[in-house]
């Protein structure tokens, strides 16, 4: 068959993945929404007959026979060099996906899927009692699977490589770890010195916010975003997160504390910064594999941009904070604008991830980058992994937690035996700033666009540089197209710097 031919009927059978791994998303979209408590089990075995169904065909003899017609192979991905560009982006990646369905035995995968399952009931019995002898068997098991997933994938350098790049595509541990130790020189003394900057009492603690005015303040702010509730929904569950149902069906879901604003706002935003990255592939790609992010890091760059960089900036309150307190004018009508931004922007060192804020949370994401490497490595046991813990955390962050629960069990991730997805989070605050500075410099009165309410700048320009070419570069070669150089951790630094100075008035 001649290349083309073959492309072209790659993309009908990669159009028909894409259908069944939206469906799927149906069945998991309703688990954490909808589901009721009864149908736990069945709904597990629908979704894992899904992707039984969905890997062979991923791995069918079709798609190995056609990705040779086209010219793909582990030397030369992209194919044929008579072909137009975006085939070869489109071959690369799907040859990615082929090849890492393919080199894995389908026994490997299933114990890995059964293992990851039982240990994470049992981690979540073991955070409750903050346990971590119950929980260690389990994690040993799961480590053992994951080095056998990357011996078997192969790596360069490094056996964390190939773990890394199931999240990262093309990303090495030897370039994460370069940044980290950067940024981490950066972060350790401003947060000493903010740690010493007086801080007054929180205004907005002991304040209570009822759920249907967080949930209205919600969908506005989302709808001046550019979320597109006529190809979506906001609906409520357990942890946030944003789902692709359909090419046209991209989802979100928040949670309300009616003690804390913050859960529900930021989490909205971040949400909402998802969804619109999913939403603005354009047509040419979307019903492709191109019509993805480029990385999990990128995807996380969307999401940060707009709650930390939008969502967190004086600017964007300007016009939004007189909104918010009309929604609530009992809780904060005594509130100041400024008091309000102090408020949202407080940073103190904290056990607990995803209740980090801008400052130390990539401080957070190091220590288990850390320990990751070490442990795939073979250089630390789980054993002595609490431990480890909690000398990288009194190291990091100058504070060690007294419980397991408060430490190594906190996070969900290891339980099912992702290791090497921790980096996307600080990568994607890396990238956001990167992408940051570049929107700044093309939009030169941005400040005062947010200030009038006008968040369209922002979204356009995203469109046009990071969504429009979905995954068809690398997040390398994104970073480099959009911003002209490749990604640094000074340009996050500087943000941090500049922002807190002024909050914290240091030096
Ligand atoms: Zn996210």
């Amino acid at each position: 068959m001649d290349p083309q031919t073959a492309v072209d009927r790659l993309k009908d059978l990669d159009r028909q993945i894409r259908v069944l791994l939206h469906a799927q998303s149906v069945l998991n979209w309703d688990r954490e929404t909808q589901m009721p408590e009864a149908a736990v089990e069945e709904r597990a075995e629908q979704i894992s007959a899904m992707e039984g169904i969905i890997h062979g065909r991923i791995t069918s003899e079709e798609i190995g026979a056609l990705l040779q017609d086209a010219g793909a192979s582990e030397e030369n991905p992209s194919g044929e060099k008579t072909l137009v560009s975006l085939d070869r982006a489109f071959l690369r990646r799907l040859h990615r996906l082929y090849r890492r369905h393919t080199k894995l035995p389908s026994d490997l995968v299933t114990d890995t899927a059964k293992t990851a399952s039982r240990a994470q009931s049992v981690w979540r019995a073991a955070r409750e009692e903050s346990e971590f002898e119950a929980f260690a068997p389990h994690l040993k098991r799961l480590l053992e699977l994951r080095v056998e997933t990357a011996d078997r994938l192969g790596y360069e350098e490094h056996p964390y490589d190939a773990l890394l790049d199931e999240f990262e595509p093309w990303t090495t541990t030897r370039f994460v770890s370069q940044l980290f130790g950067e940024l981490r020189q950066s972060l350790v003394p401003l947060v000493k010195e903010i740690g010493s900057a007086r801080q007054g009492e929180n205004p907005l603690v002991g304040r209570r916010f009822p759920r249907d005015g967080q949930e209205a303040f919600g969908r506005f702010v989302l709808e001046h975003m550019g979320y597109e509730f006529t190809r979506g929904r906001l609906d409520v569950s357990a942890h946030p997160f944003t789902d692709k149902l359909g090419r046209d069906d991209v989802r979100v879901t928040t949670r309300y504390n009616e003690e804390y604003l913050g859960t529900s706002l930021f989490g909205t935003i971040h949400e909402g910064g998802h969804a619109l990255y999913e939403q603005g592939f354009p047509k040419s790609i979307k019903e492709l594999i191109l019509g993805e992010g480029a990385s999990m890091g990128i995807h996380e760059s969307q999401s940060r941009l707009w709650e930390n960089f939008i969502g967190r900036s004086r600017s964007f309150w300007r016009y939004f904070y007189p909104k918010l307190v009309d929604q609530f004018p009992d809780q904060l009508h005594d509130i100041s604008l400024d008091d309000f931004y102090r408020a949202i922007n407080r940073v103190e060192p904290s056990f607990i991830r995803v209740e980090a804020d801008e400052v130390t949370y990539n401080l957070h994401i190091i220590l288990r980058f850390n320990l990751e490497k070490r442990l795939v490595a073979g250089e630390l046991t789980v054993e002595d992994l609490p431990e480890a813990w909690r000398e990288e955390s009194k190291e990091l962050l100058g504070i060690a937690p007294k419980k397991d629960a408060d430490g190594v069990l906190q996070d969900v991730h290891w339980s099912f035996g992702a290791f090497g997805y921790f980096p996307s989070y600080a990568l994607g605050n890396l990238y956001a700033a990167q992408f940051y500075a570049s929107l700044r410099a093309a939009v030169g009165d941005l400040d005062e666009q947010l200030g009038n309410g006008d968040l369209s700048p922002v979204l356009s320009w995203l469109r046009s540089n990071v969504h429009a070419p979905g995954s068809t570069l690398t997040p390398t070669e994104l970073c480099e197209e959009v911003t002209g150089s490749s990604l640094d951790a000074g340009h996050f630094t500087s943000y941090l710097r500049e922002k807190y100075a002024g909050i914290y008035e240091l030096r």
